[in-house]
C-alpha cells in the first residue's frame, strides 16, 4: 500500500466521505488495506450506535476523530515489526519499558516507582534492589524513551544504587569495577487474554535469612528442606531393568545338547501358477500403467499441506535489573493441516496373477518328483491362460529324543536328507527353556 494512497483515503476521511475511502481501500490488495478497511466498518458501526455526538471537542469534525483512530491503528500496525526472530521462528514483539515497583522497609510506603523514586519520598531511604516486584498489569507505569545500560551497579563500598554505566559511586566516590549487579526477578509469562498480577511485595529480611540458611546448607534451593530422591536411585533402577532383560535374554537363548534318533521323511515340491487375467486396481492418474483400460476417475486426498492459520502469542515481563521491566509479545504462526486433493484413476488391467500352486510330497525316503499341472492354453498371453511362475522344495528330517520320546522336525538339504538312513543317531540342540529345536545345530553323531 502507497503512502499516497494511504494520504489520500486519509483525507477523503477527514472530510466524511466514508463511502469514496472504502471503495480505495478495496482495490487495495494488502494486509494493511484490509486491516485498515476493518476498523473503518468497526467505527462506522460504532458510530451509528452513538447518536449522542454532544461530547465530541468543539470544532472537530466528524472525520477528524475517525482519522485519528484510524492513524492510531496504522502506528500500531507500523510498530508491528518484530524486534527479534528466535532460532525457532518465535517473533518478538516489543511492547514497552514500564517501572518495578518497589516498597520501602523503613517506612512501610508500598508501591514506589523503580526509576523514578531511587529515595523513598516519604521518609529519604535509599531503594533497596531486592524489594522491587512486577506490578500488576492495570497499575503498570510506562517509561517513555527508555535507555537501557544494564542492570544497576550496587557500590561496594556504601550499598548506593548506581546507574549501569556508572564508572564511580555517585554517593561515595568509590570505584565500581568490583561492583555487584542488582539482581533481576524472574520473567513472568502469560497467554493471551490474560492479565498479570502483582508479584506482590517482597520481604526482604526474610528473603536475605533464607537465602543465607541455603548458603550455608541448612535449606535446600526451592523448598523447606524438601526430601529429594536421592540421586542413586534411577540408576540403581536401570541397572536392575538391565539385568532383568538379560537373564530372561539369556535363558531364552540358552541350549541344551540332546541325542536324538532319527525316524522319519517327508518331502513336498510345489509349482506357483499364473493365470493371464483382467483384474481392477488403481493408481495416481499420473502414474497409470500402460494398457489400463475402462478407466474412471475421483477426487481423493492425495497429501497434507501446512496452512499458516493465525498466531499464537503470549507476552513476557523481563527485569531489567534497573528498576525498570520490558515486556515482550511472543508469537508463533499456528498451522493447520489441509487436503491436497488429485485424480485417482480406477481401472482394468490384463496381468499374469498368482492363481494356484499344485503340489506333490511324500512322508518316506522315496525319490522325489515335480507335481504335473495341466495349464489352460500354457504360456499364450491371452485372458484364461496359464503358465509356471517357480517352484520350491523342502526336505524335512524327523527326530525322537529317547529319554523324554519328544520329537522335533528339522528342514535339510537334499543331499543330507537323501542320505539319511532310519534309526541313524544325530545330535540337536533344543532351547533350554521354550524346548525349540536349533535345526543349525544339527549334527550327525559318531
Ligand atoms: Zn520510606
Ligand atoms: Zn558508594
Amino acid at each position: 500500500m502507497s503512502q499516497e494512497q494511504l494520504q489520500r483515503v486519509q483525507e477523503l476521511i477527514a472530510s466524511g466521505r466514508y463511502a469514496e475511502a472504502r471503495a480505495i481501500l478495496q482495490t487495495i490488495d494488502h494486509p494493511e488495506a484490509a486491516r485498515l478497511l476493518e476498523t473503518l466498518t468497526a467505527m462506522e458501526q460504532a458510530t451509528s450506535q452513538q447518536p449522542a455526538e454532544d461530547d465530541r471537542q468543539p470544532g472537530a469534525t466528524p472525520g477528524g476523530d475517525l482519522l485519528t483512530r484510524l492513524q492510531q491503528r496504522r502506528r500500531e500496525v507500523e510498530r508491528r515489526a518484530p524486534i527479534r526472530t528466535e532460532a525457532d521462528g518465535t517473533r518478538v514483539y516489543d511492547a514497552g519499558t514500564y517501572q518495578m515497583l518497589w516498597d520501602c522497609q523503613y517506612c512501610g510506603t508500598t508501591g514506589l516507582l523503580g526509576l523514578t523514586h531511587r529515595f523513598c519520598p516519604n521518609c529519604g531511604a535509599a531503594q533497596n534492589p531486592d524489594s522491587r516486584y512486577y506490578p500488576a498489569e492495570d497499575a503498570m507505569v510506562a517509561v517513555e524513551n527508555h535507555e537501557y545500560v544494564g542492570a544497576d551497579l550496587i557500590c561496594p563500598s556504601c550499598d548506593a544504587l548506581n546507574s549501569g554505566k556508572a564508572e564511580f559511586c555517585g554517593n561515595c566516590g568509590a570505584p565500581l569495577t568490583a561492583a555487584a549487579r542488582a539482581k533481576t526477578l524472574e520473567a513472568q509469562t502469560r497467554a493471551e487474554g490474560e492479565k498479570f498480577a502483582s508479584s506482590g511485595s517482597r520481604d526482604v529480611v526474610k528473603e536475605k535469612f533464607e537465602a543465607e540458611m541455603t548458603r550455608v546448607g541448612v535449606r535446600k534451593p526451592g523448598g523447606a528442606a524438601a526430601r529429594r530422591t536421592p540421586a542413586w536411585l534411577p540408576i540403581a533402577l536401570i541397572v536392575l531393568a538391565v539385568v532383568i532383560c538379560g537373564g530372561i535374554v539369556a535363558a531364552l537363548l540358552a541350549t541344551r545338547d540332546t541325542s536324538v534318533t532319527l525316524i522319519g521323511h517327508s518331502w513336498t515340491r510345489e509349482i506357483r501358477i499364473e493365470e493371464y487375467a483382467a483384474v481392477s486396481d488403481s493408481a495416481w492418474c499420473d502414474s497409470v500403467p500402460a494398457g489400463a483400460y475402462s478407466i474412471s476417475r475421483r477426487q481423493e486426498v492425495r497429501s497434507h499441506r501446512q496452512v499458516p492459520d493465525g498466531e499464537e502469542c503470549s507476552t513476557v515481563r523481563v527485569d531489567n535489573g534497573d528498576g525498570t521491566f520490558r515486556m515482550e509479545q511472543r508469537c508463533r504462526t499456528r498451522y493447520r493441516s489441509e487436503p491436497v486433493y488429485d485424480d485417482k484413476c480406477y481401472f482394468t488391467i490384463n496381468r499374469w496373477t498368482y492363481r494356484r500352486v499344485a503340489t506333490a510330497g511324500g512322508q518316506r525316503l522315496e525319490e522325489p518328483y515335480w507335481p504335473q499341472p495341466a495349464l489352460a492354453c500354457a504360456n499364450q498371453v491371452r485372458l484364461g491362460c496359464e503358465r509356471e511362475a517357480g517352484r520350491s522344495e523342502q526336505y524335512t528330517l524327523i527326530f525322537r529324543a529317547p529319554e523324554d520320546g519328544k520329537t522335533y522336525e528339522c528342514p535339510v538339504a537334499y543331499d543330507v536328507w537323501r542320505g539319511a538312513a532310519l534309526d541313524s543317531r544325530w545330535n540337536l540342540e533344543v532351547g533350554a527353556v521354550l524346548g525349540d529345536a536349533r535345526c543349525d545345530s544339527l549334527q550327525r553323531a559318531e
